[in-house]
């Protein structure tokens, strides 16, 4: 009997559609009933594409976060972001804003008012990395990275975008506090390019547009595939190119407690987090800065 290869068959779960924030549509990789976190990484959402009509662009006003990192990334349209600790920026198509929110922070990430004014194309993804239990309440901190600061690397496929980790002998300008490999690979129509999940991480790969296969698995537009590590992996896109990304981690294994936007280790740090919220100790965002 031949035994059969790691990569002959990769698990594939759809993501679900579902709306956050102001009542913005997204595609929700995980949490999902079938995959309740890719440890340790507690969610990532696909925010459209989606083409706003003038005054229609949605976002998600003043919320608190605690415990872990929120990692936005940008391919289309414009953001604002403000936070509690007067940080104010914006995400430009390329760009990516990696949030530690740490102890706590209030933040709202909203349409740019251009993008507000004209409507147009809105593109992007959250991810939300878990921190480990000794980080959990390290003060928040903020890395924006420019577009043009994150390597890319051209292969005779296509390209490969540089947002955490390395490919090849590339590798990424952000700091973290877990190991990950955050990859966002533009395969050409036919073409192929090859990769490889680190030994030890929890890897997966979401299909932003288009299709293709990786390996020898069938997978389109958001679908999430779940990942072998240390081993080669082939995307090969069909005729319409394969925009995917290829995320891993090296996985925590630490209790995870989560109520909404706090994420912790147990449900009584759960419960202090909402007490301290509700206290006003995550602090609010001040009105000077939205004047700004
Ligand atoms: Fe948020």
């Amino acid at each position: 009997m031949t035994p059969v290869a790691r990569t002959d068959r990769l698990r594939v779960l759809p993501a679900h559609a579902t709306y956050e924030g102001g009542g913005f549509l997204v595609h929700r990789a995980f949490p999902t009933p079938d995959l309740p976190m890719v440890d340790p990484f507690l969610l990532l959402d696909q925010m459209g594409p989606v083409d706003y009509a003038p005054g229609e662009a949605k976002g998600a006003p003043d919320h608190p976060h605690r415990g872990f990192e929120t990692v936005t990334y940008l391919l289309d349209g414009a953001m604002v972001h403000e936070d509690s600790n007067g940080n104010r920026g914006e995400l430009r198509p390329g760009d990516v804003q990696w949030m530690t929110a740490g102890s706590g922070v209030v933040h709202s990430e909203m349409p740019h008012p251009d993008t507000l004014a004209t409507g147009g194309r809105f593109h992007g993804f959250q991810l939300w990395v878990n921190l480990p239990k000794k980080d959990k309440m390290m003060a928040p901190r903020y890395q924006d990275i420019r577009s043009d600061t994150i390597p890319e690397v051209e292969t005779g496929g296509g390209k490969v975008r540089v947002i955490a980790g390395r490919y090849g002998d590339m590798e990424a300008v952000i700091d973290m506090r877990v190991a990950i490999q955050y990859l966002h690979a533009i395969v050409a129509p036919g073409k192929a390019i090859l990769f490889r999940v680190p030994k030890g991480h929890h890897g997966f790969a979401l299909v932003a547009l288009g299709g293709g296969h990786i390996g020898e698995t069938a997978a389109e537009a958001h679908h999430v595939v779940l990942l072998p590590d240390d081993i080669d992996l082939a995307l090969k896109a069909g005729p319409d190119g394969m925009s995917v990304l290829l995320i891993s981690g090296a996985p925590l294994r630490e209790p995870v407690a989560r109520y909404g936007p706090f994420v912790m280790n147990t449900t009584e740090e759960i419960r202090q987090a909402v007490v301290d919220f509700q206290a006003g100790r995550m602090g609010e965002i001040q009105a000077e800065h939205r004047k700004a």
